[in-house]
């Protein structure tokens, strides 16, 4: 017997689980054991081997080592062993950098790992998708991704969409019942849920029947082929740049070699020589530093409660020039309270805060309490029409699901009433809340077995399907007079900032219909409810930063415009002249009235998921880069189609992380902010150490040319290059990724997307460092050689110095944009760390004496030092007056 044969007893009796209770931990963990994780079994990882020789694959690596084993042949052990020791190194610094950006991604897509809901030992709760075995019992709700095969016991109006399977896009509509058929296809199995389906709608309890490897999508997925890794644009425009770098590269350091061989150096000299700079200025490192700074970037995010789930965000972070984020939980607290309660045409005042259950019932200054009329009945309803429940947590009252349905049940509470005091009231249908019907509905059936429908949700959707008003004395025909007076309380509410709901009920016969057509019209309208939902507190400084940067924020609501409005202003995010459209306007623009406009509009307010498309689209079109939040299944287009989606880690659906680039662990608008300013950081970063990498090859590239054509000896030989492009173009390098940023980060508009590598007179700084690196050096060299072959050792320790210094100061330069005097240069710890580990180790190879016939080097006094210091500081510090 197949599983969807057997109903759902039957299953539990084969399963040993009840779905009151759930699987007890211990026997949950038992079965983890024997059955693995619940995961389907992803591509192997590369062998670490791999890596390491991949380090030496690069071309002029080999020619390098090709070179040094002639070398080596020729006699010439002590250069050969050198060189071959500085190439082993770097290659154990490419391999760590490599194995720390893949430690780091790896963590990444841990931290972004689905979870499901499961009932063990009777209780709920929520565990890593990985950790369900066969028998738990697990709820799904829309949004959600069905995180195992389950038989479905328990359907609610449940739709999911099986594309990945059945290649069918329509949603399939699931049910509880058994079905009596033998061979059934996958998309005909309609009691049963599979893994990483979609739940489009709805909501549902199962029992697992398959995880992992042992589940339709598992069998699927042992077919497929693996998936390609993803770089960045910034990491692709790199890449290509790499290849206009080793072209130039090449040329430069052939001109070297010819210009050398032409001056009557010994031709193996200067083809050591060559292969030496050419392997020093092609910045083969530069991806993997990126890729280092890159992730090491998202791991400071992550401190800041950003998770990054696509690596290109970053990039795209520092250029986001509009935020569009829901109001309720991201720029409000999401904790509501029920402050005012309109009922009998007549409005009560609610004390207490947040869910403390404290709180009474005030009219016209008199606690009434149980003895308004109606009261507890409309408090019972909303407690029925609920998916939340109260629990304690930390000492405290808290809501576990909706928190507007949790606040129903604190007003509830605040009367005394209990859900589990009313277990006599019968739950016969629902039809759950979303974003797009904007309401939610129960059938009811009481102790004498009397059917009632209770629907709650946005005034505006209510009131239309209502026909009668619920009054002190009994049920009225809804008269206009009445819906105006319900329109003014609104509109009172709303201007308060109060987020409003209305509720309404409708007697039943046993034999109505249950389609939410006909059940959900001519409705008794009995009340409205007024709820708080104060604003984050950091929220209102963030949008403030944001503007100085240069970023518009913008609220898109399903709630009511004159709630909104009211929120807005309190954040300072409408100014004056600022426009709030409503979702009945926007569905009459067409994109292009919409664009027109959509630079003034600062509020979205009842708009629906649909809309948010609509809204990244017109701000696309006119050429804004668009964060866009979202928590709902239904905001996944929108997600999507925007610049930087974004999700949240706390309320949001699978569905609506998976399409996301950015997941807010907090749900916090601050947290955006956060985030950008870290994406700016990084690229600038990025841009620092590019900067500081070029400008030194260029000056290394430059002394050598130079003293070719000038007819002289060697300035620096081959191992003191190769030591320069190992310890100074290293670990200083990798410090600038990890510095602090810039003072003004925040006061600058957002980066131009389009911009190449160069812009912002990046090229320039480049050459202009460059050349002066160069030429201190070689002046350097020319000044301590003096033409004199006997000083030749000391002119190259002199040059080899020199250079090094130069490069050490500059690096200071690099960290501003401005000029080098900007900056207190002992903030970033780590680059002076950096830097005297580079000073210390330039120490070793000049004064150990071992290493230096290695290095070609001698010991140098404090006057030498003083020249060099003198002519190293020049480049950074001429440019630092200019501020180019
Ligand atoms: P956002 O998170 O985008 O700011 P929102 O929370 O403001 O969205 P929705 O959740 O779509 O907007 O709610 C829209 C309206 O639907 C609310 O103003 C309220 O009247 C009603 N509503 C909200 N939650 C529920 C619920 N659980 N049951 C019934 N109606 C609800």
């Amino acid at each position: 017997m197949k599983w969807y044969q057997m109903n759902a007893d039957e299953v539990e009796q084969k399963l040993y689980v009840t779905t009151k209770h759930g699987l007890a931990g211990k026997q949950a963990d038992e079965r983890l054991k024997q059955y693995g994780p619940n995961r389907l079994e992803s591509e192997k990882s590369v062998s670490k081997w791999l890596i390491f020789l991949k380090q030496f694959q690069d071309f002029m690596v080999l020619i390098l080592l090709a070179a040094t084993l002639i070398a080596g042949l020729l006699g010439e052990y002590v250069d050969a062993i050198a060189i071959m020791v500085i190439v082993l190194v770097n290659g154990f610094l490419g391999y760590f950098q490599e194995q720390k950006a893949e430690k780091s991604l790896t963590k990444l897509k841990e931290m972004s790992a689905p979870s499901a809901q499961v009932l063990r030992d009777g209780k709920w709760e929520k565990v890593p998708s990985q950790e369900i075995v066969v028998g738990d019992v697990v709820r799904i709700n829309s949004g959600d991704r069905v995180p195992a095969d389950i038989r479905i016991v328990q359907a609610n109006s449940l739709e999911t969409e099986e594309s990945a399977l059945t290649g069918e896009s329509l949603p399939v509509q699931k049910h509880a019942a058994s079905i009596d058929k033998d061979k059934l296809d996958a998309q005909d199995q309609v009691n049963m849920g599979f893994m990483n389906t979609m739940v489009t709608r709805g909501s549902g309890v199962g029992i697992v029947v398959g995880t992992g490897m042992d589940t339709v999508m598992g069998q699927i997925a042992s077919l497929m082929v693996k998936t390609e890794k993803t770089t960045t644009p910034l990491e692709h425009k790199l890449a290509e740049l790499g290849k206009v770098l080793i072209s130039v590269a090449l040329v430069l350091t052939a001109l070297v070699v010819l210009v050398g061989v032409y001056q009557g150096h010994a031709v193996y000299n200067m083809f050591l020589a060559g292969v030496s700079l050419a392997v020093a200025a092609i910045p083969e490192g530069l991806p993997a530093i990126v890729t280092v700074a890159l992730s090491l970037g998202v791991q400071r995010m992550i401190r800041k409660n950003a998770v990054v789930r696509k690596l290109s965000a970053v990039e795209t972070l520092g250029c986001a020039s509009v935020i569009c984020s829901d109001k309720t939980g991201t720029m409000t607290e999401n904790q509501m309270t029920v402050k005012e309660v309109f009922l009998n045409g007549k409005m009560l005042y609610v004390t207490g805060d947040g869910y403390d259950i404290n709180g009474d019932y005030f009219w016209n200054k008199e606690n009434v309490g149980n003895t308004f009329p109606n009261l507890e009945k409309m408090l019972l309803y909303g407690m029925l029409c609920n998916n939340a429940s109260l629990i304690v947590k930390k000492g405290k009252y808290a809501v576990d699901g909706d928190p507007t349905d949790g606040a129903l049940l604190v007003a509830a509470r605040k009367l005394g009433l209990q859900r589990k005091l009313h277990d006599n009231y019968r739950i016969i249908k629902e039809f759950p809340f979303d974003s797009e019907r904007k309401r939610m509905s129960v059938v009811i059936e009481d102790e004498n077995n009397m059917r009632f429908l209770i629907t709650k949700g946005a005034p505006e959707v209510l009131l239309p399907r209502s026909a009668y008003m619920m009054k002190e004395d009994g049920r009225t025909l809804l008269n206009s007079g009445d819906e105006s007076h319900i329109h003014d309380t609104i509109d009172n509410m709303a201007d308060k900032a109060l987020r409003t709901l209305a509720i309404g009920m409708k007697p039943l016969k046993k034999n109505d219909s249950l389609e939410s057509a006909v059940l959900e019209k001519d409705l008794t309208f009995i009340g409205l409810y007024g709820m708080m939902d104060p604003p984050r507190k950091d929220v209102k400084k963030a949008i403030a930063e944001c503007r100085a940067a240069g970023i518009k924020s913008v609220m898109i609501t399903g709630d009511h415009e004159k709630t909104a409005r009211a929120i807005a202003t309190e954040l300072d995010l409408l100014p004056e002249n600022g426009m709030v459209l409503d979702g009945y306007q926007l569905n009459k623009m067409s994109v292009t009235e919409l664009e027109d406009i959509i630079d003034q509009v600062y509020v979205f307010a009842r708009v629906t998921p649909e809309h948010k498309l609509k809204i990244v689209n017109a701000f696309q079109e006119k050429g804004h880069i668009v964060a866009m939040t979202g928590d709902g299944v239904n905001d996944a287009p929108a997600i999507k189609a925007s610049d930087i989606g974004i999700s949240m880690g706390e309320s949001g659906t699978d569905v609506t992380k998976e399409a996301s680039s950015l997941v807010l662990m907090d749900d916090n608008f601050a947290t955006i902010k956060s985030a950008i300013i870290e994406g700016r950081n990084i690229y600038e970063n990025i841009r620092k150490f590019i900067r500081y990498l070029l400008a030194s090859n260029v000056g290394e590239i430059l002394v050598m040319l130079f003293a070719m054509l000038l007819a002289m000896p060697l300035p620096l030989v081959p191992v003191q290059i190769l030591w320069v492009n190992l310890v100074t173009d290293g670990l200083p390098a990798m410090a600038l990724g990890l510095d602090q940023s810039e003072d003004d980060v925040m006061k600058r508009g957002p980066r131009n997307p389009k911009e190449g590598v160069f812009a912002r007179e990046l090229g320039f700084k480049i050459i202009s460092r460059g050349i002066l690196i160069g030429a201190a050096t070689l002046v350097a060299f020319m000044l301590a050689y003096q033409g004199n072959p006997d000083n030749l050792v000391y002119g190259q320790t002199i040059a080899f110095t020199t250079l090094v210094m130069a490069q050490l100061i500059h690096v200071f330069d690099c960290r501003s944009e401005h000029s080098i005097f900007k900056r207190n240069p002992f903030e970033n710890k780590y680059l002076v760390l950096a830097v005297l580990s580079s000073v210390a180790l330039l120490a070793v190879v000049i004064y150990w004496e071992p290493l230096q016939p290695v290095f070609h080097t001698t010991a140098l006094g404090i006057r030498d030092w003083m020249f060099i210091l003198g002519m190293s500081a020049l480049p950074s510090i001429l440019f630092g007056f200019t501020k180019k």
